[in-house]
């Protein structure tokens, strides 16, 4: 079993259709794939996350998603991700809790935890 399908998300989908995939106005995780389906860029939205993936349609081929409830295990989930994957990826930058609050990194070892 793919280890994003194994962890609970969703998909996955194509980029092109996610109108029809991504539910409106939730907070999430979104992994964008390339063509062999390997993780190229892992991100959230504490609002929105389908107004964040309508901009990558000529970027990437198809993505996971996993919603949430609250941005905190939003971020959590990120973090986790983006060091398991970090050697894949074309986004290389930390994840950054959202703005005025002090979150820290769940990964122990990490600068930012
Ligand atoms: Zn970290």
């Amino acid at each position: 079993m793919n280890p994003f399908q194994q962890a609970g998300f969703a998909g996955p989908y194509k980029l092109a259709q996610y109108e029809q995939t991504v539910r409106r106005g939730e907070i999430g995780l979104y992994v964008f794939l390339d063509l062999f389906g390997e993780p190229k860029y892992i991100a959230r939205s504490d609002s929105d996350l389908a107004s964040r993936v309508r901009g990558w349609t000529q970027t990437y081929d198809s993505f996971w998603v996993e919603y949430h409830t609250a941005p905190r295990t939003a971020y959590m989930r990120e973090c986790e991700l983006y060091h398991r994957y970090r050697a894949k990826l074309d986004l290389k930058t930390h994840p950054a809790p959202p703005p005025g609050v002090d979150w820290r990194c769940p990964t122990k070892g990490c600068e930012l935890s």
